[in-house]
């Protein structure tokens, strides 16, 4: 715990370590295991106010601001599917629509994402468009009162389970870039439908879907932002998501760090504990250095994205968030090769749960822009490309 952070985030972070040591760590095998979203969990989190960090009160919200939020997905350490589930739930629906929605789409959807009764989802990226979002094919045209979405999203997660879901597509195809909008589609919408759930190596629990959208008729109210302006509802929430994330993979680390220094105390190989070998402590002593480092820069870009009136192409934050998650998913997944390595024989047993850690991190360095989109970025923002 940093001393920069309020009391109140403080009293944020005993609530969910306390929740993750008591409630989650005990259920984290089984449901990585059975690999089925904990919706008793959801709920129990939900009681605790956690589904509404960062939302104001007049929302429904349980105020709090981003670095709230980012601590709060840390502690949630023991299951990494439940994390990922509550980012974009939280961070990546309910956070956007606050960010870029009018004050009537506000108090019409947040309300029922921050008390948890409705699960929120986010939807770019498409079988063809994923490093390059500007690619998708998903196409929106006006009818009246209401927009027609014709397309398909995958890689979705919280698709099978989510009641609304931002979702990005084109209503100008010619004008590239500058012809997406966004949309919040209820998930009961005439022509909305999850065609099927994917099975991932990791990240356990967290439903990730395809969504279809044939005819799919969304009220012209919904329309996120201005059309054809979509892209900066993107980007902006692409900064403020990478920087979030950041605290998730730091959130892992620290778990693969506590289970590689507990091993290390308790197993013996040449008469004396394996913590007793400098290369071990040398192992230890570079995970530490390396969470600690990806802290800082977490949290920097974090309090920047707070702080920042935009984000995207030219504004600082871009590639400070890019930064921050590329080296926190780097320093995790070096993390949890050195933990599993100190484990041994054993850490290749699934009954260990470092083996579980080591599927689960992979996912940092792909999701939210891969490393090297992310790397592309950094490059691009400092030559000023
Ligand atoms: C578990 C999971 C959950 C996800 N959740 C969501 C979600 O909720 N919502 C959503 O919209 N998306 C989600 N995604 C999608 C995710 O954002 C994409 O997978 C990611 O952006 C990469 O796209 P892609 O998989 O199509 O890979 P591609 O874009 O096909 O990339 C393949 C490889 O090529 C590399 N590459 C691509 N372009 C370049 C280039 N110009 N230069 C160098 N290398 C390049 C990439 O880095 C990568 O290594 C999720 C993905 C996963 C796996």
């Amino acid at each position: 715990m940093e001393d920069h952070h309020s009391h109140e985030q403080r009293q944020v972070v005993d609530l969910v370590r306390r929740f993750n040591d008591n409630e989650i760590r005990p259920r984290a095998e089984q449901i990585h295991q059975d690999d089925t979203f904990p919706r008793d969990l959801w709920d129990k989190m939900a009681g605790l106010g956690l589904m509404g960090i960062g939302i104001p009160p007049e929302y429904g919200g349980s105020g709090g601001d981003l670095m709230t939020a980012v601590l709060a997905i840390q502690a949630i350490r023991d299951c990494a599917g439940l994390a990922l589930s509550y980012g974009a739930h939280l961070n990546l629906c309910a956070h956007n629509i606050l960010r870029s929605g009018t004050r009537e789409q506000k108090a019409r959807f947040l309300p029922g994402l921050a008390s948890g009764h409705r699960i929120g989802a986010l939807a770019i990226t498409e079988p063809d468009a994923g490093s390059d979002a500007t690619a998708i094919r998903t196409k929106a045209r006006r009818d009246g009162d209401f927009y027609v979405l014709d397309g398909t999203k995958t890689f979705i997660t919280n698709a099978p389970v989510a009641d609304l879901v931002v979702i990005y597509a084109k209503t100008n195809p010619e004008a590239g870039a500058m012809g997406i909008s966004a949309f919040v589609v209820p998930a009961g919408s005439p022509g909305f439908s999850v065609s099927r759930e994917l099975r991932k190596m990791g990240h356990h629990g967290s439903p990730t879907g395809e969504i279809i959208l044939d005819s799919c008729r969304v009220p012209a109210e919904n329309l996120l932002g201005r059309e054809n302006m979509g892209i900066q509802v993107m980007m902006a929430g692409l900064d403020v998501e990478r920087a979030f994330f950041a605290g998730a993979a730091i959130g892992l680390a620290e778990r693969a760090m506590e289970l590689a220094l507990d091993y290390a105390r308790q197993r013996s190989q040449f008469g004396r504990p394996l913590a007793r070998f400098q290369l071990i402590q040398t192992k230890l002593a570079d995970m530490y250095t390396g969470i600690e480092a990806a802290r800082g820069l977490a949290y920097r870009a974090v309090r920047e994205a707070q702080e920042a009136e935009r984000g995207g192409k030219g504004s600082p934050i871009h590639r400070l968030a890019a930064a921050a998650l590329c080296f926190a998913a780097q320093t995790a997944e070096n993390v949890v090769y050195e933990s599993l390595q100190i484990h041994g024989g054993y850490g290749y047993m699934e009954e260990y749960e470092i083996s579980r850690l080591y599927r689960d991190v992979r996912l940092f360095t792909i999701g939210a822009g891969t490393q090297e989109i992310r790397r592309l970025l950094i490059g691009r923002e400092l030559l000023g490309l």
